[in-house]
């Protein structure tokens, strides 16, 4: 299937990109006396690859996807803001949001003074296909999908996000930050079927990399090749692109951090449904939980005096009297559970 060309703003088709000095010529060089650099090597002297040729072959190459098909950000929080500035017009267009979702396509929708229609999730935190498809308007040109969604943990019925990504008019953006602790797959295995499908994938979780800020967004190469044209073009330093490099090298790692965390919610969420104070621990494919508590604001304060920090979500529509409780190592987890006893 083809890209519709109206899913751009008119500007961002024929976005004529920055050119850097090393884009601007071919053949061996040898010397570089094009890019105002100080020429004497401490190893970060130069400017890093523009395109991170290097990195997304092997995430390509590791994810099964063709590289065309992938955009590297300084974080999702920057595809995020891109996808915004790609395809969103202020005051005509707006973005479809599902609350409660995660905070930043909110933000980035207020920053780019885009409006914004929010459509509920469903008590058991699913998208309600039929009223997000009811009330659409002229202009909807994003659908943010967090599968599994954050604040609440679950994924989402791959049959709604489907019927979404058949008859949503705009992009249909499915951030899978947490996919990897979620016994769902991903969508990415989708992108030829769904010219408007996005997936969003981040280093900043299962991979243990918040620090380095690297974002994953993958999606057809007509929307990547905007994003690289209006990305700003040293968008990931040098030391990003060498650590994630690093990182994938020991994959194994990785997926057995995975395994014991994902153990470990099993054993955090049933050590929680056994104490007195807490009403509900809602199911997760991520890795956090979101449990409702008796004086949740209570409880918080008094895990703060214990130094352990969680996420106060009680005021947060459809998470009242909840906190969200990221899955820590075995000992953080039971000087969780020791402080809720005490
Ligand atoms: C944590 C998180 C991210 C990660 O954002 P980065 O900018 O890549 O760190 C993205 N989406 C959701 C829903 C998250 O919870």
């Amino acid at each position: 299937m083809s890209f519709s060309e109206t899913l751009l703003r008119a500007h961002v088709r024929t976005f004529a990109p920055y050119t850097s000095a090393r884009d601007e010529f071919t053949g061996r060089a040898e010397v570089f006396l094009d890019a105002n650099e100080n020429p004497f090597d401490n190893g970060l002297n130069r400017y890093p690859d523009p395109h991170q040729h290097a990195l997304k072959a092997r995430i390509a190459a590791i994810k099964g996807v063709d590289i065309q098909h992938l955009f590297l950000g300084n974080g999702s929080d920057e595809c995020i803001d891109l996808l915004f500035r790609a395809c969103t017009d202020p005051g005509t267009d707006h973005a479809v949001l599902l609350p409660p979702t995660y905070g930043m396509y909110g933000v980035s929708a207020a920053l780019n003074a885009v409006r914004v229609r929010e459509v509920a999730l469903s008590p058991d935190f699913q998208p309600d296909v039929e009223a997000i498809l009811a009330g659409m308007e002229p202009g909807a040109k994003l659908l943010f999908l967090c599968s599994p969604n954050n604040p609440s943990g679950n994924a989402f019925d791959s049959d709604r996000v489907e019927a979404l990504l058949r008859s949503f008019p705009g992009l249909v953006v499915v951030d899978e930050a947490y996919v990897d602790f979620s016994s769902q797959s991903s969508w990415i295995h989708r992108l030829k079927e769904f010219p408007n499908l996005v997936v969003l994938q981040t280093f900043s979780k299962a991979w243990g990399l918040a620090g380095i800020r690297l974002g994953m967004a993958f999606a057809h190469p007509r929307l990547i090749a905007a994003l690289d044209a209006i990305k700003p073009p040293y968008n990931l330093s040098a030391l990003t692109q060498q650590a994630a490099l690093k990182a994938l090298e020991m994959p194994e790692r990785i997926r057995e951090q995975v395994q014991l965390l994902l153990a470990e919610r099993e054993q955090l969420a049933t050590a929680l449904r056994n104490l007195p104070q807490v009403e509900m621990v809602y199911p997760s494919d991520a890795n956090f939980l979101l449990v409702k508590i008796a004086d949740a604001r209570t409880v918080y304060e008094h895990l703060l005096t214990q130094a352990i920090v969680v996420r106060d979500r009680s005021r947060v529509r459809l998470c009242e009297g909840c906190l969200r409780i990221t899955v820590g190592t075995p000992t953080e987890n039971m000087r969780l559970v020791a402080a809720l006893q005490g």
